[in-house]
């Protein structure tokens, strides 16, 4: 029936882990307006472009709006019962005859913390498996690796408050002006009127790098280098934060023995960077009274991600900027709910709240809320999940939200994998490029259309609000894994997410006091939250999330990056834009947005094009030793000689750059090196 009032609904972005929140006004399932409100917690009255105009899609034309069973090479229309018994029965038949462990399970950081609790209690108390990840996994894993490492928690120590208050800010590896941007323009006015100090390594010259104080280009996989370097010489300048360390941190002497290599020298070659510059920054922050440090990806996707990730993470405690307001380790989170959907025990060795599958105590207080025997053994991460399909050990995977198909590294690779799969599920607003290698398609609600809540990049939980009705037969994702468990018995009966949400807080002691209740209108609530509501913006004031309480300073040793063959002599570095998120299959159906950048370009420097002879709108082929693709340049000074950039964004296999990206990766966490790419380019 037609709605022909105006109803405002409150809603958070799904567009980045700042979590802006904000009413949408709609009248029938038209969206006539966003609308921000100062009561906000992330954001007060700010949205980027993407939180303003990038809802459209909602109202697509290609959305799912029915189940699709592949028959041969088409597939066709299906009703839920047909859908999810043939769901049913393939896969009971391929647990029974291969093991529990040969289905995989991928997550979504687009979907909400009750969406993705239910589905690693689907993977694992109703299938018996800890194959299951998210896409933290693509990007933020070494990250929070390097926090546990160092601090115990694998999450921001403080909130966006904290980075806007401090004296200074640490950007590496982070373009937040288009990756965060309503993060970024706190950060820009910090800079402006407060007299915080702001510097930011990168290799592109982004927009938050232009208004820098300090702009500063390292080679490329050298970040480690000059952590380490800067760390040494505080150290031997006495500068670090002698009583901090005395009360609060482990193994400063072998830490310090670690740095031996790491002269001003030894960064100088290996880096590109002048000592003079090197003591610069060291003197900065050295002068600052409180240093919050910001990376994402640019640190992340590279081999030694964890390491860079962890000497981050060592500098700040050296300095002694932990525990204190406007101090602290902060990964930017990409997607809206990469920081939830973690949390929320979507990973292959954690259950809820980072509690280990492992732990004999934890599983048993799981088994006894569940009725089941959970598995013991670790499962497959996403990366592993790919090669045990190529093996022949993972004979069926469901994944839900997840663009697989055009954001793992390696796509050729990735997709002979899908075709070996005897079942596949895909479940999603779209019939995305992974859609076209399922057996069953299911169409799922986006947020607009239904409730539940996210977590943003601080580790602040909020709650959105339906204020749509599911377009045609799709359903909330938590709806579709309820039904598809009580086929295979498991008698669930979830009335509404915020059941969900209870029975995580009561099981998962970080979520301890999060309730429904407690997050009406505008409120929030930052993990760990205690039983009485009370919540944590601010981590380690008093303790740090080991056992004795203390940090602990972990040495990290630097590995060179793959260096530029002779054939592939361009270092091609990627990520996003301002107008578009992930591979686009929601900005690209948002028509403020598609107008506006309707498709990605390659960022060429004006040095290599005058070279080459290429001008803006010269449409050119990159080659790697995994694949080709076909792209328009843009020269522009943004980035500098032999470094190309190309953004993720594309919905067309043809100009998708993981179609030049390795499968090579973390060697602690497996994330991909999706930054340290070399390729040649022509004109076409
Ligand atoms: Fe806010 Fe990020 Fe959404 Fe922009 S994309 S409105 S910064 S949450």
């Amino acid at each position: 029936m037609r709605k022909d009032r105006i109803e405002r609904t409150k809603t958070v972005c799904t567009y980045c882990g700042v979590g802006c929140s904000f009413e949408v006004w709609t009248k029938d399932r038209e969206i006539l307006k966003i609308q921000p409100d100062p009561a906000a917690p992330a954001n007060g009255v700010s949205t980027c472009v993407k939180g303003k105009f990038g809802w459209d899609f909602v109202n697509s034309e290609e959305r799912l709006t029915t189940p699709l069973i592949r028959k041969g090479e088409r597939f066709v229309e299906a009703t839920w019962e047909e859908a999810l018994s043939l769901m049913a029965s393939k896969m009971t038949d391929i647990k029974e005859t291969h093991g529990n462990d040969s289905i995989g399970f991928i997550a979504s950081s687009k979907c909400s913390n009750e969406e993705n609790y239910l589905f690693q209690k689907l993977a694992r108390s109703v299938f018996g498996t800890n194959n299951i990840d998210n896409c933290s996994r693509y990007c933020q894993t070494p990250a929070s690796t390097g926090l546990m490492r160092t601090v115990g928690i694998g999450g921001d120590a403080g909130t966006i408050e904290d980075i806007e208050s401090s004296e200074l800010v640490l950007v590496v590896g982070a373009n937040p002006a288009e990756s965060h941007p309503v993060l970024a323009t706190r950060i820009k006015r910090a800079n402006k009127l407060f007299n915080q100090k702001l510097i930011v390594f990168d290799l592109r010259e982004n927009e938050l790098a232009q208004r820098a104080d300090l702009f500063i280009s390292p080679k490329p996989g050298t970040d480690l280098v000059w952590l380490n370097a800067i760390a040494k010489y505080i150290i031997d300048k006495d500068w670090h934060d002698t009583d901090f360390i005395e009360k609060r941190v482990n193994n400063f002497e072998d830490f310090v023995d670690s740095l031996d290599t790491y002269t001003l020298d030894y960064a100088e070659d290996k880096t590109g960077l002048s000592k003079e510059l090197l003591i610069k920054v060291a003197t900065i922050i050295h002068e600052a009274k409180s240093m919050c440090a910001l990376w994402a990806m640019g640190v992340t996707q590279h081999k030694g991600g964890t390491d860079t990730s962890t000497a981050i993470s060592n500098l700040l405690l050296v300095t002694g900027n932990y525990g204190k307001p406007g101090t602290g380790g902060y990964p930017l989170r990409g997607h809206n709910n990469v920081q939830g959907a973690s949390d929320f025990g979507t990973m292959p060795e954690w259950l809820p709240g980072y509690e280990s599958i492992e732990d004999d105590k934890i599983r048993a207080r799981y088994e006894e809320a569940w009725g089941t025997t959970l598995p013991k053994e670790p499962g497959y991460n996403n990366h592993e999940v790919v090669e045990a399909i190529q093996d022949g050990k993972v004979k069926a995977m469901y994944l839900f939200g997840e663009e697989m198909g055009l954001v793992d590294s390696n796509i050729n690779y990735v997709h002979t994998a899908f075709e070996k799969l005897d079942f596949f599920v895909v479940q999603d607003i779209f019939f995305s490029k992974t859609a076209q290698f399922a057996d069953v398609v299911l169409p799922a609600a986006p947020s607009l259309e239904k409730d539940g809540t996210f977590t943003n990049t601080e580790r602040r939980i909020q709650r959105f609000h339906k204020a749509l009705e599911p377009l045609g037969e799709s359903k909330p994702d938590w709806e579709i894994f309820q039904n598809f468990a009580n086929k295979l018995g498991a008698n669930w009966n979830y009335k509404h997410p915020g059941e969900i949400m209870d029975e995580a807080a009561k099981l998962s002691p970080i979520f301890a006091g999060v309730s429904y209740s407690r997050l009406e209108g505008w409120n929030s609530q930052v993990w760990p939250v205690n039983k009485d509501g009370s919540d944590t913006p601010l981590l380690y004031e008093k303790e740090f999330g080991f056992e004795d309480g203390k940090a602990r300073l972990f040495a990290v040793e630097w590995t060179p990056p793959y260096e530029p063959g002779e054939e592939y002599d361009l270092h091609l570095n990627n990520g996003r834009i301002l107008e578009h998120f992930h591979e686009g299959n929601m900005t690209y159906r948002s028509e403020g947005i598609s107008h506006k950048v309707p498709e990605p370009w390659l960022e060429v420097s004006p040095e290599l094009a005058s070279k080459r002879g290429i001008k803006t709108g010269a449409l050119v082929r990159l080659k790697s030793p995994y694949g080709e693709t076909e792209i328009r340049v843009w020269v522009t000074e943004q980035v500098k000689g032999k470094q190309l950039y190309f953004p993720m964004h594309s919905m067309e296999e043809k100009s998708a750059v993981n179609k030049l990206t390795s499968s090579y990766h973390d060697k602690d966490t497996h994330t991909p090196n999706y930054k340290e790419m070399d390729v040649k380019m022509e004109v076409i």
